[in-house]
């Protein structure tokens, strides 16, 4: 029997303690007798990067979509963040440049801080519910199935370092939330599965970031980011925050093998070669708190396990574990987040049925598509970036030259619409396209295409359209239609009256 099929549903395992993992175990608290989730990590005593998400000391961005979600499930999350020193934007600017110009953000609403800080938040709003137990310093070494291997009924876990201890903990569900080191594909292959192919993007992406201390008269500079664009040639992107403790975390960024340098003259220099010098400006004078660290990520992966012919019950996983993706589109905790949600309307909703964990594997599909299809497209304009999958995409060329129309256009708009003192919300769909509100096919279709060359000559629009049906052989309807598959789009939160378009106006900078 699935368990699911039983109305007393009693202890779920989590396997791992990162974002996806803290937020699946608080949306289960109120379906589940008992949440245990296992940590190889010791316990955070302060909010601070971990060993065990070595990403953690470097710069993340919660975008809104995601950070909506967190504040639903903890409704104190605000308050939490504040008294624990997350910069106030208030007053603070935000500036975010592309190669076409600069967004017309002025200052900021609500609060940045560090990945630390968020996850330190959320963990003690988890630990403090009476159904949850995390067990530290722990790690899940193998699943544990029923003797035919159709369902999974818990795992095998061992103290940190003591290769010879084997636990057995009994589980009604368990969900794998260890990221991207997940064995997951390896505890299948070990209970008889046949692994559906997985879809990898050799993306070669590198990070290298470096905290400052933020001089008292700079403390109006919130955030600046400079985005990378490799089809113009410019290769790295650098991206400064303010966080917690008078500090700016900044970080250069690049993909395609093209690693930005890890030693401090390197890292000085390379700010003042981005294609806006103004990271380098504003820092010239500013105390650096540490050396440069660098990250490098070799491959994006998106596990297809949705695609699998047979799949245990009893077992789930989310979060990095089931796809990560390129990181300098800042896309990856709110997926897991979105994930979760999706998890939590599912249990509500279908609990019970044949097959549920399945099911529920094909439902985050529903966001974890357009991310994934999006950010790819965009790593695609590397050098040496390779996809690797069982469908091959369509149209990149076309859409390379599509997304800089978008962002050409809407940059452009969007300044002239600023200066006289007004806003249409149309020009926003690309970056609430990138932000997860909207679906790609809400961007690139004949409607949108007519708006964005309505505001370039004659001329400049025949040689546009012959430009974007160069090397195929449709018109370019077609053509727009099969490069962009059909999503079942996901929009969830935003629909829950939040529209992005309101919520664009009323608040603009804060959907960064
Ligand atoms: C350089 C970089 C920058 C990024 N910037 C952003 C950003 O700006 N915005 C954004 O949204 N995302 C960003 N991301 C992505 C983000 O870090 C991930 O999407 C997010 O951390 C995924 O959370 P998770 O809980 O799935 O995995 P993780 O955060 O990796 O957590 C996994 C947990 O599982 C534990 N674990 C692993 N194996 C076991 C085991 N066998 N037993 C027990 N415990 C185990 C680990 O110790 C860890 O605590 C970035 C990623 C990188 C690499």
């Amino acid at each position: 029997m699935n368990i699911n099929e039983s109305n007393n549903s009693k202890r779920v395992l989590i396997i791992g303690s990162g974002i996806a993992g803290l937020l699946t175990a608080r949306v289960l608290s109120e379906q589940y007798e008992e949440i245990c989730i296992i940590e190889r990590d010791t316990q955070p005593q302060q909010p601070a990067p971990r060993a065990g998400v070595p990403q953690s000391f470097h710069l993340h961005q919660f975008i809104p979509r995601g950070e909506a979600i967190v504040q639903r499930l903890f409704p104190d999350f605000v308050n939490d963040i504040k008294e624990l020193g997350a910069f106030e934007l208030q007053q603070a600017t935000i500036q975010m440049f592309n190669p076409f110009g600069a967004l017309p953000l002025g200052n900021g609403e609500g609060f940045t801080y560090s990945r630390g800080l968020l996850e330190w938040a959320i963990r003690q709003r988890v630990q403090a519910l009476p159904n949850v137990r995390i067990l530290y310093q722990h790690e899940v070494i193998e699943l544990m199935a029923t003797p035919d291997r159709t369902r999974v009924i818990g795992a095998y876990i061992r103290p940190r370092g003591q290769v010879e201890q084997r636990i057995e903990v009994q589980a009604d569900l368990v969900i794998d939330t260890s990221g991207r080191s997940s064995r997951t594909p390896r505890w299948l292959s070990d209970l008889g599965y046949t692994l559906a192919e997985d879809e990898y993007v050799t993306t070669g992406i590198g990070y290298s970031t470096r905290n400052y201390r933020i001089p008292p008269e700079k403390r109006n500079i919130a955030l600046v980011v400079i985005d990378p664009h490799a089809s113009s040639g410019h290769l790295s992107g650098g991206v400064l925050k303010a966080i917690e403790d008078d500090t700016w975390a900044v970080c250069l960024n690049s993909a395609g093998d093209q690693y930005p340098p890890t030693d401090a003259r390197g890292f000085e220099e390379g700010l003042a070669r981005l294609y806006n010098p103004i990271l380098a400006e504003i820092l010239h004078d500013a105390e650096p708190l540490t050396e440069p660290r660098g990250f490098r990520l070799p491959v994006c992966l998106r596990h297809h396990y949705e695609q699998m012919k047979r799949w245990p019950a009893g077992l789930l996983v989310l979060g990095d574990a089931l796809c990560f993706f390129d990181p300098i589109y800042g896309q990856g905790m709110t997926l897991a987040a979105i994930e979760v949600e999706t998890l939590a309307t599912c249990l509500q909703e279908h609990k019970g049925q044949p097959n549920f964990e399945h099911y529920v594997l094909q439902r985050m599909q529903d966001a974890i598509a357009p991310a994934w299809w999006r950010s790819t497209i965009e790593d695609l304009r590397w050098p040496g970036v390779t996809h690797i999958g069982p469908e091959p995409l369509k149209g990149v060329t076309l859409l390379h030259k599509y997304f800089d129309l978008c962002l050409r256009i809407s940059t452009q708009q969007l300044n002239s619409l600023a200066q006289e003192g007004k806003f249409e919300p149309q020009y926003m769909s690309y970056f609430l396209m990138n932000w997860l509100f909207i679906s790609p096919r809400d961007v690139v279709n004949p409607r949108m295409l007519e708006m964005y060359l309505q505001h370039v000559s004659p001329a400049e629009k025949e040689a546009i359209l012959a430009d974007l049906r160069e090397g195929y052989n449709q018109d370019l309807e077609t053509l727009l239609d099969e490069a962009v598959p059909p999503f079942a789009f996901d929009f969830g939160s935003a629909a829950e009256g939040e529209n992005p378009e309101t919520m664009q106006q009323e608040k603009t900078t804060t959907l960064l």
